[in-house]
């Protein structure tokens, strides 16, 4: 697998454990995650603590965030996991700006790409075919745009949004 991480490299807090079961996440499906997000540098991490990271990566037809800490014997420690399905708007096409950005304040995050703190924001829409989401919560890097639902958007509205949809 990339970066040559591996299942038996990945553990999960305990909480974490009970979050992804009960979302239907696969502990495999955040190994893999994990390996992608470490190989593309693709991620956030705490301005205070480089080794706590927050990324999200597609795999087949979801968006997987993890929130994971690099632990001291090189291995991984997943403290969260959430997905969505919905298209996050920027998704193919990364650094497309909305026409007004709101930009809030500064975040406690830090683009590993850019080595900038990303703003906390309140525009960040999904789309799915001709639908698209209302503004929701998260982050983005002010400098490649790159952009992350937090937590509690994903698990809150837009999962009521997305089971609204899988209805129709
Ligand atoms: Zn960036």
């Amino acid at each position: 697998m990339d970066a040559g991480i591996k299942t038996a490299d990945v553990s999960f807090t305990e909480e974490a454990y009970d979050k992804i079961v009960e979302r239907g996440i696969r502990a495999e499906d955040c190994v893999e995650a994990i390996a992608m997000i470490e190989t593309c540098g693709k991620f956030l991490m705490k301005e205070n603590d480089s080794r706590a990271v927050l990324s999200r990566m597609r795999l087949g037809n979801y968006c997987l965030y993890v929130r994971y800490d690099l632990l001291p014997s090189g291995s991984y420690e997943v403290k969260s996991a959430y997905s969505h399905r919905l298209k996050l708007n920027s998704e193919d096409s990364e650094g497309a700006f909305p026409e007004n950005p709101v930009i809030d304040t500064k975040s406690i995050w830090v683009c590993n790409t850019c080595q900038v703190n990303v703003d906390r924001v309140e525009d960040i829409v999904l789309r799915y075919e001709d639908f698209y989401s209302p503004p929701g919560k998260g982050f983005r890097c002010p400098k490649c745009g790159f952009e992350l639902l937090s937590e509690s958007q994903v698990m809150g509205e837009l999962y009521a949004a997305e089971l609204m949809l899988e209805a129709k």
